[in-house]
């Protein structure tokens, strides 16, 4: 098993300063996630750690092997770092079929067409082995491609962005499976993506990356949760953020007084902040506040809740999601947005025009402004 030590890695294309001092460290094991936007830089640190581009400046450990120290001219060629690389765009050889594509890094002996019959079954490509790639579809290709690179049993595993050629079904199917594989075999694992979802369901822990260095490195639980900025949190999901003013370990906001998450960092009080809620930490209630009884305890149940009852609002959006709905609701109070996106399950309730109040039901994140 092998962790991997990044550190002051700097890459420039031209004047185009790509990577900047960037540090990251992985842990043995695990699946990593790099998350950031199309052109952050991923490819390039991917590239770098499989030896097909060089540093400018910082080094890179993989397990104890130093394998490029711009500062000392250290450089170890691809071949020898151990490491199995998916690239964006597949890249199999044209000629071959998948089972030979599959099994091209493997020894040549008794034991090469029994693993490639089981990386094929692990890739769900049972009945294609003598089928060339341009004889299957952009999924099934990336899938050998995957296939491929777990073939040598590498210590370290690159893949970059491998699953955004294949259909949403499929998606969560080979994501699973490429992760009970890397887990299983204790292949430590940097999944490049652009896809929150993706970072956020498969990895064990997410860098965030964004102007060359890396922003935030949790897991992906407290990446969703505890966002180190708004940019962040919008990044990861959909964020209402509402106004607030700190109160002991509450904060006032328009929904009322709200716990803060348990660890939050203290804040003097009448701090003002922004305050993350996320769309289903939101309870809606069809119901008018005018209509309902006052000093009820939301749908949901917050303890210690001593706020109005709930913010009041009208939705003026409905989009339809089989299990659940997302209503935008203008609030009739200002609360810091005009637009709050709730989830719901209530069906047949959600209509555009009705009036509605919103409940926070969760302790929430909140910024200093
Ligand atoms: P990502 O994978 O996050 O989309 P890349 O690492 O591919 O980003 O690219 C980061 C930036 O570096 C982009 O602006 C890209 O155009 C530029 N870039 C990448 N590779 C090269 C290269 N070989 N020559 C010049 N510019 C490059
Ligand atoms: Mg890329």
């Amino acid at each position: 098993m092998t962790g991997v030590v990044v550190s002051g890695l700097t890459k420039s294309f031209g004047k185009l300063k790509v990577l900047d001092e960037l540090e990251m460290t992985v842990a043995e094991g695990a699946v990593t996630a790099i998350l950031g936007p199309s052109g952050s830089g991923k490819t390039t640190l991917l590239r770098i750690l499989a030896g097909f581009e060089h540093a400018d400046a910082g080094c890179i450990a993989i397990g104890t092997q130093l394998v490029d120290d711009a500062g000392e001219r250290t450089f170890v060629p691809p071949k020898e770092r151990r490491v199995g690389f998916v690239p964006q765009e597949g890249a199999l050889f044209p000629h071959l079929t998948v089972a030979s594509n599959i099994g091209f890094g493997i020894r040549r002996g008794s034991d090469r067409a029994r693993r490639v019959s089981e990386l094929i079954g692990i890739v769900g490509l049972q009945g294609l082995d003598e089928r060339y790639p341009h004889q299957l579809s952009g999924g099934q290709q990336q899938r050998v491609a995957v296939a491929r690179a777990l073939a040598v049993r590498p210590s370290l595993m690159l893949l970059d962005e491998p699953f955004s050629s294949l259909d949403a079904g499929l998606r969560a199917a080979v994501r699973a499976d490429v992760k009970r594989i890397l887990t299983g075999t204790g292949t430590t694992t940097l999944l490049v993506t652009h896809d929150q979802d993706e970072a956020l369901s498969c990895a064990d822990a997410v860098a965030v990356i964004g102007d060359g260095r890396i922003t935030q490195y949790s897991t992906p639980r407290d990446l969703y949760a505890q966002p180190v900025d708004a940019g962040t949190a919008r990044f990861v999901g959909v964020a209402n953020l509402i106004d607030g003013t700190s109160r002991g370990s509450s904060v006032d906001t328009a929904f009322g007084l709200l716990p803060l998450m348990p660890g939050s960092p203290p804040l003097a009080d009448t701090t003002r902040v922004v305050v993350l809620v996320r769309p289903e930490q939101i309870r809606v209630s069809f119901r008018h506040s005018d209509l309902g009884p006052r000093g009820i305890a939301p749908p949901g149940g917050t303890t210690g809740w001593d706020g109005p009852d709930g913010l009041p609002g009208r939705i003026v959006d409905v989009q339809f999601y089989g299990h659940d709905v997302v209503v935008t609701v203008a609030p009739e109070r200002p609360c810091g947005t005009d637009a709050i996106v709730a989830r719901t399950t209530d069906h047949l309730a959600a209509a555009t025009g009705t009036p509605v109040t919103l409940w926070v039901a969760d302790p929430v994140h909140v910024w200093r402004k």
